[in-house]
């Protein structure tokens, strides 16, 4: 039986109001589970609730119903071993700024009560490519250096499981490639990675299986590719043998769109048509075709569909 690094079940937080803000329920009941040796994305418009799950598992909120596992230990009454089975980078960066990343990883090394023969420190400095400000102060640090500092961090213990919230968020491209190696390095390495983001491109390249969670509630838990294959409409670019008298449409086209004068795209509903179709009655309307492109939907296109808000609501 091949067991879950992670299950959450009908996982509830309502965060208690106060004179100025009424109570708010963050969470409503989600459940999932992440399996052992994945990228996971978890996914979801700013206010969904992502940090709050990710902080009830590293212990920062306290839940109002539900329950986690962690490797197999209820983070409840069985936390001490929940919390030695998870690594956490929280969205927000925090760390005493006069220790240097080696001190930072072996008092952290030290927290977990682990002999300073079997600290990795060193390694870990390198895995995440911080060898040579070994002993630079943390607060002279770029952010991009604070967060791979955070990364090697919740690694000390060597958990099997990390987490990480909003690793890219306002990162640079190539610090944002950077840590998108470091994930894919420490993923081959068997590490379970749990990540939020609301970069879609991100979690599309990264991530094997995605949950999307929107207003505290689960609304999609599938693998990437089922999810992109959820888009509904298909796009597909066509070049004519000759100049576009005019604009073509058809009922089974959601749009076609003169790109130049020999260039349509048409956008059709995969329900509705096929891309043999389209080109069929494109050709009945007298154009030979030289050359077509299709663009596949993306999982931008499937996350607006599934968070857009219902209509007249
Ligand atoms: P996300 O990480 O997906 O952006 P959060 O978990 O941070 O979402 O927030 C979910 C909801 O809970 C938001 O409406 C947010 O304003 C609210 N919230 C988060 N933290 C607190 C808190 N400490 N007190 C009250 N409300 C909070
Ligand atoms: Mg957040």
């Amino acid at each position: 039986m091949t067991q879950s690094a992670i299950e959450i079940r009908d996982l509830r937080k309502t965060y208690a109001g106060n004179k100025k803000s009424p109570a708010k329920e963050a969470l409503k009941g989600v459940s999932f589970d992440v399996p052992q040796g994945q990228v996971f994305g978890l996914l979801g418009p700013n206010g969904a609730g992502k940090s709050t799950l990710i902080n009830i598992m590293a212990g920062l909120v306290n839940k109002t119903g539900g329950s986690v596992n962690i490797w197999g230990h209820d983070i409840d009454s069985d936390h001490r071993n929940a919390k030695l089975n998870i690594g956490i980078v929280p969205q927000e960066i925090v760390f005493d700024p006069f220790f240097t990343p080696f001190e930072v990883l072996e008092n952290q090394g030290g927290m977990y009560g682990i002999s300073k023969a079997l600290r990795r420190s060193e390694a870990l400095l390198k895995a995440v490519r911080l060898e040579d400000k070994r002993n630079a102060y943390a607060r002279t640090l770029s952010g991009g250096m604070k967060r791979r500092l955070l990364i090697a961090k919740a690694m000390v213990h060597s958990p099997p499981i990390l987490v990480l919230d909003e690793p890219t968020a306002g990162v640079d491209v190539e610090l944002r490639r950077q840590l998108w190696d470091l994930v894919g390095e420490m993923n081959a390495e068997g590490v379970t990675v749990v990540l939020t983001t609301h970069y879609l491109e991100e979690a599309e390249q990264l991530c094997e299986r995605i949950a999307i969670i929107n207003h505290g509630e689960l609304i999609a838990n599938k693998t990437t590719r089922e999810l992109v294959d959820m888009a509904r409409e298909k796009i597909v670019r066509v070049s004519l043998d000759k100049d576009l008298g005019g604009p073509i449409m058809e009922e089974a086209f959601t749009k076609a769109e003169v790109i130049d004068n020999r260039v349509l795209e048409v956008t059709y509903n995969r329900d509705a048509a096929s891309a043999g179709q389209v080109l069929a009655l494109i050709q009945q309307h007298g154009y030979g075709i030289e050359d077509v492109t299709t663009r596949e939907a993306d999982l931008e296109d499937v996350f607006v569909q599934l968070t857009a808000p219902a209509e007249g609501a």
